[in-house]
């Protein structure tokens, strides 16, 4: 595991040149230097230094950030903000009572045991596997279902509905979460737990790895490139193992509306339904949008202002820092009902928390949010 003094030539890198205060959505609210990443870098030099201490008060800055990515993609120093931060808070997080608190809800025995709880509910209550129209040709996808999927399993439910009218297989595993609140809470420990367990399950012959969740989606690709656990760990070198040896050199994610907008498929809506659109921080990329909804019959798709800036809800970052997540969240809110759409769309439940966390605030009329697979799934389905 990484300590923080071996990211100190990048937090050298920093030139202070202020660009990420541009794009980072918790600055544009506080105007505080220390809750973004120059002003953390700063602290964080004093830390090594041996000028400053990381204690709560620099925990408290650790903590008001979204870990949306956002200054890292802009910083032209290319530093890896967030891993810096998730490092220094794994640190911090040591010795605080805040994060001996957070260790033990996130343990296997209570987070766990919730889980496991809610995996047995879920196989009473949810969809059953489905083997598509397999065919010649048949894509086999290696379905992650998020912790939400256990809780609520409506999105999985929708996109086994829809997938079931296409030529593939959908092979499931037994996965435990993704591991991004322990690694946001800085529970490296607990994070590699998840990730050996994951990383183990992906043994299978498969084309692609499905998923309906842009953050589980961003942190399984953080597996294969995260420093956080030495290289030769064995797990992790058998994973890669297998990976190389897969035709196209390595496992390949795909998100299920990114699947979609590439299949002859079409989504036929009784009544004209105007939508709109939330991208989440950590879906790489929306180009899957249009050509999807353009496969869409009765559907109009009005672009919100900022539709790719954070909903302000992040897990934790919502509890620890609720002003500043309400503020953010309720100017996201704001734009979206600018755009008079009956349904917002967006593939992270944690966004949809987060867009619904906006309404409630800013006392605009809620419109429906929802992942794209639940909209989808309301149509005819035309193949
Ligand atoms: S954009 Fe990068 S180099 Fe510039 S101040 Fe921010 S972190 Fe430092
Ligand atoms: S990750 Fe996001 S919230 Fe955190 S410092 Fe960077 S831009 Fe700001």
């Amino acid at each position: 595991m990484k300590k923080l003094e071996d990211f100190a030539d990048d937090i050298n890198k920093c030139s202070k040149c202020g660009l990420c205060q541009s794009v980072c959505p918790v600055y544009k609210i506080t105007g505080n230097d220390c809750a973004v990443s120059r002003g953390k870098f700063v602290m964080l030099d004093g830390v090594l230094k041996g000028d400053l201490k990381l204690n709560k008060n620099i925990e408290k800055y650790l903590d008001m950030c979204l870990k949306c990515g956002k200054c890292k993609n802009f910083c032209p120093s290319n530093i890896d903000v967030c891993e810096i931060f998730n490092t220094a808070k794994y640190e911090c997080a040591k010795n605080t009572i805040q994060g001996k608190f957070e260790k033990f809800f996130e343990s296997k025995l209570v987070f766990g045991t919730f889980m496991k709880f809610m995996k047995i509910f879920r196989r009473i209550n949810s969809a059953a596997s489905i083997s598509g129209n397999r065919g010649e040709g048949c894509i086999k996808l290696l379905y992650f279902k998020g912790c939400v999927n256990n809780v609520y399993p409506k999105t999985e439910r929708a996109l086994k509905k829809i997938f079931s009218n296409l030529n593939v297989e959908i092979i499931e595993r037994d996965f435990d979460c993704c591991g991004l609140p322990f690694l946001s809470s800085g529970n490296m420990e607990r994070f590699e737990e998840v990730k050996k367990y994951n990383l183990a399950l992906m043994d299978s012959d498969f084309d692609y790895i499905l998923t309906d969740c842009a953050s589980c989606e961003s942190t399984l690709k953080g597996y294969f490139n995260s420093t956080h656990a030495p290289l030769t760990t064995e797990d992790k070198k058998a994973s890669f193992e297998r990976a190389v040896a897969r035709s196209d050199g390595g496992f390949s994610f795909v998100n299920a509306a990114e699947f979609l907008a590439g299949q002859n498929i079409k989504f036929k809506f009784k009544k004209p339904v105007k939508v709109t659109f939330h991208k989440p921080c950590h879906l790489e990329n929306d180009e899957f949008l249009k050509p999807l909804l353009q496969k869409c019959e009765n559907v109009e798709y009005i672009e919100a202002e900022d539709y790719d800036e954070c909903c302000g809800f992040a897990g934790e970052f919502a509890l620890k820092n609720h002003k500043i997540s309400k503020n953010i969240s309720v100017k996201k809110a704001d734009n979206i009902a600018k755009t008079n759409a009956d349904i917002v769309l967006t593939t992270c439940p944690a966004c949809i928390l987060g867009i619904k966390h906006g309404f409630l605030f800013s006392g605009k009329k809620f419109p429906k949010i929802m992942n794209i697979m639940e909209f989808l799934a309301d149509s005819q389905i035309i193949v």
